[in-house]
């Protein structure tokens, strides 16, 4: 296993699209170990393939708190299929984002389909915390990022700041 580098805006290749995983073999299975232990190395409880560069529609997440058990959840080629029109609220934060939180209103609860990494289709039923972790990170896949909830003159401030060089903090981040 190794741990991957997480690129941070404005690095381009996070406004690509990513394209599906065809099937599940033995190279994905280790890239999938490498996004979680990237994952857990950064205190992120979602990452995006593409936050390391790689264009495919691969996310992981352990939205489990700090002193509980492990959770570690991957999602291939996720869907979503139904949303609820009940919202919730968080304050987000993104690892491609340093320093950055955006409160964010996204549907409370959402039905996401998707492969698992045996390579089976599911769907799961994901409400709060999750559901809005797994949205962010689907938005991720399709080359969308936190700062695009934000007016252009707010995202532009942002974007101006963390293209100057500064040095990473240990931060808890979404
Ligand atoms: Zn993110």
């Amino acid at each position: 296993m190794s741990l991957k580098n997480i690129i941070t805006v404005p690095d381009e290749t996070l406004r690509k699209i990513s394209d599906p995983i065809e099937t599940v073999g033995k190279n994905e299975k280790l890239f999938i170990k490498d996004l979680f232990e990237t994952m857990y190395h950064n205190k992120g409880i979602g990452l995006a393939a593409i936050q390391v560069g790689i264009p495919k529609r691969i996310i992981v997440l352990d939205v489990n708190q700090k002193d509980e058990k492990k959770n570690p959840l991957c999602f291939i080629n996720p869907v979503v299929k139904k949303i609820s029109n009940e919202k919730s609220t968080y304050e987000e934060g993104c690892l491609s984002l340093p320093e950055t939180f955006i409160e964010i209103e996204r549907p409370k609860v959402c039905l996401v389909e998707y492969i698992d990494i045996e390579g089976k289709k599911k769907e799961m039923e994901c409400d709060d915390l999750l559901s809005t972790c797994i949205q962010h990170e689907i938005n991720h896949l399709d080359g969308r990022l936190i700062i695009d909830f934000l007016s252009k003159l707010k995202r532009d401030v942002i974007i101006k700041k963390l293209s100057k060089n500064k040095p990473n903090t240990d931060r808890i981040v979404v």
